[in-house]
């Protein structure tokens, strides 16, 4: 969120005209690194098109869209002109508010200073003589409490409290008056009883505006052995209008009012009872507004002048909020309507505006003096539906997400995520501020030793060790005591200087540099957390679940099964690889829970069931009784499926399958073998790389694959070539910035671009191989000329570096290759279904998606029958197929996937005793009936129930 902050303000800014004015302004944000200096020409086209000026002496200076390749960080700057500026011909500035934004962020810019503007303000921009003037007079807001007949909603569907909590949270949602964690915030003991089954609840977190929603339920509830009819939901915070509120309480506090309010049930007179803003019953029209841009300041001043045209009143809202004047710019503007939007007209009746709705209807559709793109109604119906998609992924009532590692955990919430804090920032004290910086930096390095001690896991070990030397840098404590002289007090020092630190590092080009900067900004938050005397959020001795936004491979190292019950994130996909990272560990999680799962109080149990996505926060004993007996049960199944790990995969009748495990480390074939793999079916060179920080030289690369070789001490390895792109980046072998990464330059597409990569790979195998079973195969090959391309250069080596135990494949994981198996079935000696990115291919659903890659089930009939085609194919040469995506583990598909004839299953190690023990309770003739079945299907759900 764009906020306008004192340390943003530069005062005693000079310029003779408007150029040298944007110059100025230019150079601001580019010493604050949040743009190079070519987006002067953005800001001066943006002028050309229509001047920013805003009104009281203010103007809002912007780049034109094409000209945000040149932001390096969004952010807000303002100048102060004490001469003046003359901005549109006419007009003179004093305040410029600068912004630069990658999208539409500057409207939250509008809306703030909108909201100011409603108050006249001009003589006190142009007299400001100090930052702190500035953020006040544009901050200053008129005292609120929203009250109107939009808030108020009867006949609700609520069979309980929670569910009326909902409904009451959800009107303030809607009103813009609350953000996502206020239901959190509603606690049943705030609930008072005014009377005559009205109850009121009060709550002041997340609140954006005070206002109070009024819900009635279709039937009354019995609440503490009362009855409830009404409820108020009051929003409130320190803006709230007292003298308001109180009115209204008043008003409640009346019996014969109160009376009335319990038995009405008519939105509208519960409004009129109340003295609640009432919804003119005046003609109307709706639009939806298609500006790309929302209603940012020119389409705005557009829509004035045409309503000015009439002298009626015309009034506006946005999705069904509060009713302001069309008339008004800064009104508009603060409505903040962005694309997509339908705006609710109204004209007073009786006079020339209720013919004018049509022109302002039409100057809408226009554009309103921009390009648009129309929006069709459907797709306006698209748009909606996508919104209330996108508010039920972050609500906080979600209870399930994506199960994407199996198994039941339950800890205390460990909640990550950035905090806030609140401290003076001025300090005149230096003396005492440098003190107590220098006491919290060293209790914070002491902390971190202990931790250091206690930690038992050596990459653990080192990323602490990484962050005592950050907090040892010279450079770094000198940056910070420059601020303390400038009479900042420590936790502001600190803040803004690590962060201004950390965005500098995160701007560097190399990406394994940049990503330092959360380890800056990690040891910065532990720093100001002392310095404020804020709890520190401390890991909970007992394995805890894990909660963030989402888990990426290279959070790897941070993942200790010991500390680590369970994971549960607010987006990711089954088959992201955040997921294969978890499954890999062996710890059960749940992915794209949505972002409400980010409010769940730190330490709080939470319970997840990694089979089914369930979760449950705050869980009944008896549940956790219940989860720690069906623990125990899965406990004693894998303790005896582990016992005869390492027998074969036979069916009940004979059929036997080759079991292979997935590695992505060099250290992780061991394991693999104790855990009863019979190969390696995958190894994901890509992982293996990103353990080092530059590309590793061929001499590297061999010793590393020469310790997996012998750790299978005659196994076969089955190593893929580098599959980098998609969701896999590596720092050193950068990619251009591509708008669809996953159909961009990844896998095969990649290193047949980069030949010298790839050899270097190849040579490192053939020379690690001395004639044990090597196979090598090509990631996402989605061309026959790709695989041929890549064989020819194979071909080249092999005559140089002999090797007699070699078969070389490629990965089927884009459906062309599927479709052409029967070609290149007759040219190579294996093929590995990647389920993975061949479901994500066929199904057009991006596999790490939030909200859709449940959907993308490998199980899908579409699937299957490309497995069908490949697996016939390469029979018919006599060549092998193995599955090597998440799917060869799924206990569903284990019977499907045999029964088409696959002969090899590569999965996560952890997985291999139970899919073994499964496959020696089946019956392979019956697995082929099932998969026969299964082609025949017309849906993964139905593929699923199969089997039972
Ligand atoms: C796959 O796509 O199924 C696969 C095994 O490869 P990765 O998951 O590494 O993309
Ligand atoms: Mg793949």
């Amino acid at each position: 969120m764009l906020a306008l902050d004192i340390q943003h303000v530069r005062m005693n800014q000079h310029a003779v005209d408007k150029a040298q004015a944007l110059q100025c302004l230019v150079n601001i944000l580019v010493e604050d690194q949040l743009v190079t200096p070519e987006y002067l020409d953005g800001l001066k086209a943006r002028e050309q098109q229509s001047a920013t000026y805003l009104g009281q002496g203010i103007a809002i200076p912007h780049g034109t869209p094409q000209s945000r390749q040149y932001i390096l960080q969004t952010g807000v700057r303002l100048a102060h002109f004490p001469e003046g500026v003359v901005w549109d011909g006419e007009n003179k500035i004093y305040l410029a508010v600068v912004i630069a934004a990658k999208s539409d962020e500057h409207l939250q810019v509008l809306q703030i200073l909108t909201k100011a503007l409603i108050n006249d303000v001009s003589d006190r921009v142009k007299n400001a003589t100090s930052a702190e003037q500035i953020i006040e007079l544009l901050q200053a807001q008129p005292l609120s409490l929203a009250l109107h007949e939009n808030l108020i909603e009867t006949q609700v569907p609520a069979i309980d409290i929670d569910d009326l909590f909902w409904h009451a949270a959800q009107r303030l949602k809607q009103q813009k008056a609350v953000e996502a964690g206020f239901i959190t915030a509603l606690d049943t003991k705030q609930m008072i009883h005014l009377g005559e089954g009205t109850w009121s609840i009060t709550a002041n977190q997340h609140v954006l505006n005070p206002a109070v929603s009024i819900v009635k339920p279709e039937t009354a509830l019995e609440y503490h052995g009362e009855v409830l009819n009404t409820l108020l939901c009051v929003a409130s915070n320190d803006q709230l209008d007292m003298p308001q509120f109180n009115r209204l309480m008043d008003i409640l506090f009346d019996p014969e009012q109160l009376e009335k309010l319990t038995h009405e049930n008519d939105s509208h007179e519960i409004a009129q009872i109340i003295g609640a803003d009432i919804i003119p019953d005046w003609p109307s029209l709706h639009v939806t507004l298609a500006n790309s841009h929302g209603l940012h300041a020119r389409p705005a001043t557009q829509l004035v002048n045409v309503t000015k045209q009439f002298t009626g009143d015309i009034q506006v809202s946005v999705d069904d909020g509060q009713f302001i004047s069309a008339k008004s710019l800064t009104k508009l503007l603060s409505l903040g309507c962005k694309r997509g939007q339908v705006l609710t007209f109204i004209a007073e009746p009786d006079t020339d505006a209720v013919n004018g709705l049509n022109d302002v209807i039409q100057a809408v559709k226009n554009g309103l003096g921009e390009d648009v793109e129309p929006i069709e109604e459907n797709s306006v119906q698209a748009v909606e539906k996508v919104e209330v998609l996108r508010f039920d992924e972050s609500t906080e009532d979600q209870t399930s997400g994506i199960p994407a590692s199996s198994g039941l955990a339950f800890g205390p919430a460990h909640v990550i995520k950035p905090r806030q804090f609140n401290y003076e920032r001025q300090s005149k004290n230096i003396k005492a501020e440098t003190e107590k910086l220098e006491q919290a930096i060293q209790q914070v390095q002491s902390n971190i030793k202990d931790f250091i001690a206690e930690s038992k896991i050596e990459a653990i070990k080192q990323i602490f060790t990484a962050h005592l030397a950050m907090l040892d840098d010279p450079d770094l404590i000198q940056g910070v005591h420059q601020k303390l002289k400038q009479n900042l007090s420590a936790p502001a020092a600190w803040h803004e200087h690590i962060e201004a630190a950390a965005t500098a590092q995160a701007s560097l080009k190399d990406h394994l540099l940049a990503e330092r900067a959360a380890d800056l900004r990690d040891i910065g938050e532990r720093v100001l957390a002392v310095l404020c005397n804020a709890p520190d959020i401390i890991e909970p001795k007992e394995p805890y679940i894990l909660i963030m936004h989402d888990v990426g491979p290279s959070d790897v190292a941070r993942l200790d099964k010991e500390r680590v019950a369970g994971i549960l994130t607010a987006v990711g996909g089954a088959s992201a690889h955040s997921a294969i990272v978890a499954r890999a560990l062996g710890i059960p999680a749940i992915v794209g829970a949505g972002a409400g799962v980010l409010n769940i109080e730190s330490n709080a149990t939470v319970l997840i069931n990694g089979d089914n996505g369930d979760f449950v926060i705050s869980p009944e004993a008896s549940l956790i009784e219940h989860a720690i007996a069906e623990r125990e049960r899965q406990r004693q199944i894998r303790i005896e499926a582990e016992k005869h790990c390492q027998e074969p995969a036979m069916t009940l009748d004979g059929h036997q399958v080759e079991i292979a495990a997935n590695i992505g480390k060099v250290n992780a074939g061991q394991k693999a073998v104790k855990d009863g793999a019979e190969a390696i079916g995958l190894l994901r060179t890509e992982l293996v790389f990103m353990a080092h920080n530059s590309a590793p030289d061929e001499a590297t690369q061999e010793a590393e694959y020469r310790v997996i070789l012998d750790d299978l001490a005659g196994r076969p390895l089955v190593v893929r070539t580098l599959d980098v792109g998609g969701d896999k980046p590596l720092p050193y072998v950068p990619i251009p910035e591509e708008e669809n990464p996953f159909l961009g330059i990844r896998g095969i597409r990649l290193t047949l671009r980069k030949p010298d990569l790839l050899r270097k790979q190849l040579i490192a195998l053939l020379k690690a191989s001395d004639n044990r079973p090597l196979r090598i195969m090509f990631p996402m090959i989605g061309r026959v000329e790709e695989w041929r391309d890549a064989k020819v250069i194979l071909d080249e080596l092999r005559a140089e570096y002999p090797c007699d135990n070699l078969e070389v494949g490629i990965m089927i994981e884009v459906p062309s290759a599927a479709l052409l198996s029967p070609i290149l079935a007759q040219e190579v000696d294996f093929f590995s279904i990647g389920t993975n990115d061949l479901t994500q291919y066929t199904m057009a659903i991006d596999r790490g998606h939030p909200v859709l890659s449940a959907e993308a089930d490998g199980l899908h009939p579409s699937v299957l029958l490309l497995i069908d085609q490949t697996v016939r194919a390469a029979h018919k040469h006599g060549k092998w197929v193995g599955i090597c995506g998440e799917l060869a583990a799924d206990p569903k598909a284990v019977p499907v996937l045999m029964g088409l004839g696959v002969d090899e299953l590569s999965m996560s190690s952890t997985s291999i005793p139970l899919v073994k023990a499964q496959i020696r309770q089946l019956n392979f003739a019956e697995c082929q009936q099932i998969a026969q079945k299964a082609l025949l299907c017309d849906s993964a759900t139905a593929v699923r129930e199969l089997g039972e």
